[in-house]
């Protein structure tokens, strides 16, 4: 059963487990962002939080971040998350993101940023006006799966850069997995981590995640999964 937390006047995040999911809501309609990990009746409990229509929205195609897709008609993802989407029977007609769109609730401004290397379709909410940064699982201080052929940690980095370079803009992050909330210099430090990894300046331990063998990360602020080279 999920545990549903007011964050603000017009935000709440759902805790389905090891992860959580938004909802957010302006004067006109509220976004889901993100539907859990075993939470069909996503859309439910966003009926009991909201009077307003509700529209849904995917940080990427993920399982853990797409359970409740299924009670929608529509859903926001970045194209390039679909065929990940489509391939585990995610159903649905797809309104396709693109870097730079901007999604109005009604007085309130969210700016779509494309961050690929989690996933190749991976996004970041922007909310400037509050200075929240809703991230995914891109910017998070749990473990961070960075094996198997979608994801790409050089793709990752420099969507990290990116972030760096936008935080004057916000001055907290929600993340979708770890510690909420999270410091935006979590960004500079998972930056400096992925590196060191790429460079071969830290060394893995082996690990297995279902069945497939891979290189665990520990750092003292999150954790990578990444794959045996
Ligand atoms: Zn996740």
């Amino acid at each position: 059963m999920a545990d549903i937390i007011r964050i603000n006047d017009s935000s709440w995040r759902i805790e389905d487990g090891f992860v959580r999911f938004f909802l957010l809501e302006g004067s006109d309609t509220a976004l889901l962002v993100d539907t859990g990990a075993t939470c069909p009746e996503a859309r439910q409990i966003a009926e009991t939080l909201t009077d307003k229509q509700i529209a849904v929205l995917n940080t990427h195609s993920d399982p853990d971040h797409v359970s409740g897709n299924g009670a929608f008609r529509f859903f926001m993802m970045h194209y390039e998350d679909e065929p990940y989407y489509r391939l585990q029977g995610g159903q649905g007609m797809m309104m396709p993101l693109r870097d730079g769109d901007v999604l109005d609730l009604g007085g309130r401004s969210l700016q779509v940023i494309h961050i690929p290397g989690h996933t190749p379709g991976s996004v970041a909410l922007l909310d400037e006006a509050a200075g929240v940064l809703i991230s995914g699982d891109s910017v998070q201080s749990d473990n961070i799966f960075m094996f198997g052929p979608r994801r790409d940690i050089n793709e990752f980095i420099r969507s990290l850069e990116r972030l760096k370079g936008l935080k004057d803009k916000f001055s907290v992050v929600w993340p979708s997995h770890g510690a909420f909330p999270a410091e935006p210099d979590l960004i500079d430090k998972l930056i400096e981590g992925a590196q060191q990894i790429v460079d071969g300046k830290v060394t893995g331990t082996q690990a297995e995640h279902r069945d497939t063998p891979v290189l665990f990360y520990k750092f003292p602020y999150a954790g990578f999964f990444c794959d045996v080279k």
